[in-house]
């Protein structure tokens, strides 16, 4: 079975009256509903021209119908192409351009913007309650669609990368890279039919649409499925959950309700963190209140989850664990050579979880893979002993300053542990005489007031001369793109000067 929905099938056709998920707002709906609401999205697309390998560009505020939507592309075999719904109009004009979508599906206000700029794909609109105009074609659709039959190399999906250091890239993943990546993590995390998946990310990004999505689609879980995350509500539910996933600031946030304790989460077997670095500080004060250790996992657009803390065993902090199973991951210097425990260097990966390149850029794609067929993340990291990986940063973040090669990371921790800051991004400017200077933003604790010299001095204290900053720059918070990433570019940019 090459298709991704022919195993979500499986399921549904086991007990289409059994519920898939409860939303924010008691809203019920079944595996029979998943089924045939489907059906009836691949029938109207189908009907407007939408073929097999044709894209379909969807930027939706997220509802239950547009994860039936993604559904009907995988099962139509239609490439889905999700949209951060922060988009504007010259990044969407630059994705439509550059994927050439067969079919757009938008909210409905942006119906004129996104209409003049469709270069013949049909415009359809889905409103944040799942209605408009798809939802009405699909309406009048037969609620049955027999899949796709494509290979399983065939595309399932562009997804185009964040671009935190650069133009974004369509990365194409296929449905190998899905269903083997998805049954891993089943395995992996220990999914069944028993568990009760709180959803509350986005579905514009891997995270939410493949990682928390496919585990519980494949498995069987049922979903609490949240419109988005909203600290009091996930409060709410989690009595009813037995996991939860979220980016890092799902926790430092939910760390801040008085009402999140031990009792709130009685029932919930694991909580996984990703995305972005969890900070040691998120992960010890976690443990404390819940007693449990958040399963901090490693994983990137290209490649699905690439490691993971264990189910079962020691979860470190700091770190985002081991291989997973299938996936081959090395640290390497620069000539692509692997390098030993303890020692810094470019994560590399092999695997069926690896894409098989970025759109329209096969110049790009040969440059990411080196000759023996390692894909280069960009991520700098280093193994235990135990080969566990800790990730140090992107390589692009990394300082070089008097000819010092300077990991922003290790500034950071020493950094987040002075007391009176809450968080901190090191990144490098231009600087005459150095090449680049290291520049530190950080956000000062509530109630708390920094200096400038304070800070420096003890960095002083704890690091070579060299990694001393140049410049502290006081901000109230660091800006992050939607999936909670601190933009570095944007800090850059900011402080060139
Ligand atoms: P994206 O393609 O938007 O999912 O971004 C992938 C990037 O997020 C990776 O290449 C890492 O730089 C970063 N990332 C993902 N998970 C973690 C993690 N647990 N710790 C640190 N960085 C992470």
């Amino acid at each position: 079975m090459s298709n991704l929905y022919a195993h979500i099938e499986q399921t549904a056709l086991r007990d289409p009256a059994r519920e898939l998920l409860i939303t924010d707002q008691g809203e019920r709906f079944t595996w029979g509903d998943l089924h045939s609401q489907s059906a009836r999205y691949a029938n109207a697309l189908a009907r407007t021209g939408v073929r097999i390998g044709d894209r379909v560009a969807v930027q939706v505020d997220k509802s239950v119908q547009s994860l039936f939507v993604y559904l009907a592309c995988l099962r139509a075999g239609f490439v889905y192409l999700p949209l951060n719904t922060a988009y504007q109009r010259s990044e969407l004009s630059y994705f439509i351009g550059d994927a050439k979508p067969r079919a757009i599906v938008c909210r409905p206000q942006s119906r004129g913007e996104v209409e003049a700029m469709a270069a013949g794909a049909t415009v359809h609109t889905m409103g944040e309650d799942g209605t408009g105009s798809l939802y009405q074609a699909a309406a009048q659709c037969a609620p049955v669609h027999a899949i796709a039959q494509v290979d399983e190399g065939a595309l399932a999906a562009i997804i185009y990368t964040s671009g935190t250091t650069g133009r974004s890239k369509g990365a194409m993943i296929t449905h190998r890279n899905l269903v083997s990546n998805a049954r891993v993590l089943v395995e992996y995390w220990g999914f069944t039919g028993k568990d009760v998946l709180l959803h509350a990310l986005p579905m514009f990004h891997v995270h939410g649409l493949f990682v928390a999505s496919h585990c519980a689609l494949l498995s069987g879980a049922r979903m609490i499925w949240h419109r988005r995350f909203e600290p009091a509500l996930v409060l709410r539910d989690l009595p009813k959950a037995s996991v939860l996933m979220g980016v890092p600031t799902f926790y430092t946030r939910l760390l801040s309700e008085a009402g999140f304790d031990r009792t709130s989460c009685a029932g919930v077997r694991l909580f996984v963190s990703g995305s972005a670095p969890l900070l040691m500080e998120t992960f010890s004060a976690f443990e404390q209140r819940i007693g449990q250790r958040i399963l901090e996992r490693y994983g990137m657009s290209e490649a699905g989850m690439i490691t993971s803390n264990p189910l079962h065993g020691e979860r470190k902090g700091g770190t985002v664990g081991r291989p997973l199973p299938g996936n081959e991951v090395r640290v390497a210097d620069d000539r692509d050579a692997a390098l030993r425990a303890g020692q810094i260097g470019a994560i590399q990966i092999r695997g069926e979880n690896v894409f098989t390149g970025y759109w329209n850029m096969p110049e790009k794609t040969r440059e990411e893979f080196t000759v023996d067929g390692w894909f280069r993340t960009g991520d700098v990291g280093v193994f235990d002993a135990q080969g566990y990986l800790s990730i140090v940063g992107r390589a692009k973040d990394l300082i070089i300053t008097g000819g010092y090669n300077v990991y922003p990371k290790e500034i950071e921790l020493v950094l987040d542990s002075l007391h009176g800051v809450a968080e901190s991004a090191v990144f490098g400017v231009p600087h005459a005489d150095f090449g680049e200077a290291v520049t530190v933003a950080v956000v000062p604790r509530e109630g708390a007031t920094l200096s400038e010299p304070d800070i420096i001095s003890a960095l002083r204290r704890e690091l070579a001369n060299y990694k001393v900053p140049k410049r502290v720059i006081i901000i109230d918070d660091l800006p992050r793109n939607a999936m909670g990433k601190v933009q570095k570019n944007v800090l850059r940019e900011r402080h060139a000067d």
